[in-house]
């Protein structure tokens, strides 16, 4: 049998197609409540669902913002939400031309007999939260699977079944209406160079998209959300040109070309780095038959985050910050960033976290 070709076929092309357009890129603020608690403590804010709802509030209504993002993936929690005057998020980005997405995995969990490594949970009922959600709005939905770069790491059992969740996940979207975004995250924890990171990228992401044509999912439906090819964290760094050629080169040799565009997770990278890699990317030149742009979380927020502090008074300033973050990473996806939205220091910040957890 063939890809999907059910009632979908077209929407899903479609909006995966315009999840990619050259300028624009996703919003990750779809962080779980327990990983959002953690950003909140860090400016000594309380986790509650006002202050959660508060900053979505503030990200969500940024003006100018969202000329830059085509699509916002949320938690179920902020699908459901409202700004203060009343009107759903859902509303406020549909009216913007942002595509709402949800995250529909609901974690990891150890693999026995393994060194740490991990897959993903969340398909039991996997189908039914999908319809519900496309009822609600969202249109594209993550799922996130991690590997990790170790001595024996990846192991084969990990990469075979991490890409076989992550085929099982696209297929059941796919049939509910929602784009699947594929994410096998390779952790950056190591002192590994970026020979290393680059051959592990290359066999994780060619088992997926071997597992994801045997599940039948339809490739221009999808979107990849993969790590960038880089030195582990206690590595010394290389030139964004370097990130480049080796990450540009790792997916040539591994993403079909049907797949409309590559949305870059930010890793742990301080924006800047971020914002800086990618435009590499879309300077190199040579063959690139899909767009390359970005769905960062932690690289879109930290400066929006730090400069709010949970107080009104600081709104319009963290939005300022937000903005200026949203600009440059449009421009990357040109290739057209000067390295003008360093922002004092803020920007350059690492936003490592060792084993992180989404
Ligand atoms: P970071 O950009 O902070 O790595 O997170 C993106 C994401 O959505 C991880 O699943």
């Amino acid at each position: 049998m063939s890809a999907y070709c059910g009632k979908y076929h077209d929407e899903l092309i479609a909006n995966a197609a315009y999840i990619g357009t050259p300028g624009k890129g996703i919003l990750a603020a779809d962080e779980s409540t327990g990983t959002i608690g953690k950003r909140l403590a860090s400016i000594n804010v309380e986790n509650v669902e006002s202050n959660r709802r508060a900053l979505r509030e503030l990200l969500f209504c940024t003006p100018g913002a969202l000329q830059y993002i085509s699509g916002v993936i949320l938690f179920e929690e902020t699908l459901y939400q409202k700004t203060a005057s009343g009107k759903p998020f859902v509303d406020v980005l549909k009216e913007a031309g942002v595509l709402p997405g949800i995250k529909v995995d609901k974690g990891t969990i150890e693999l026995a007999g393994t060194n740490g490594e991990t897959t993903t949970q969340g398909h039991d009922d996997l189908g039914k939260r999908c319809a519900k959600y496309y009822e609600a709005g969202a249109r594209f939905a993550k799922w996130r699977s991690v590997l990790k770069i170790g001595p024996t790491e990846p192991s084969q059992l990990a990469i075979n079944l991490n890409a076989d969740g992550l085929a099982r996940y696209a297929i059941i979207c796919q049939e509910n209406g929602l784009v699947p975004i594929v994410e096998p995250e390779i952790l950056v924890d190591g002192p590994h160079d970026i020979k290393l990171c680059a051959d592990v990228t290359e066999r994780v992401v060619a088992a997926c998209y071997k597992a994801l044509n045997d599940h039948h999912v339809l490739l221009e439906g999808t979107l990849l959300k993969p790590n960038m090819v880089t030195p582990g964290s206690d590595a010394a760094k290389v030139a964004p040109e370097v990130v480049a050629e080796y990450t540009v080169r790792a997916l040539l040799r591994t993403v079909p070309a049907a797949v409309p565009a590559i949305v870059f997770l930010s890793g742990g990278q301080s924006e800047e780095e971020a914002t800086l890699n990618l435009n590499a990317m879309n300077k190199l030149k040579g063959k690139k038959p899909w767009s390359l742009s970005f769905s960062f979380g932690r690289a879109l927020q930290q400066s929006t985050l730090k400069t709010w502090q949970g107080k009104e008074e600081n709104v319009q300033k963290a939005q300022a910050a937000f903005l200026a973050r949203c600009k440059a990473n449009s421009e990357a996806t040109l290739g057209a960033y000067k390295g003008d939205a360093a922002q004092g220091g803020l920007a350059s910040e690492s936003l490592h976290e060792k084993d992180y957890k989404y």
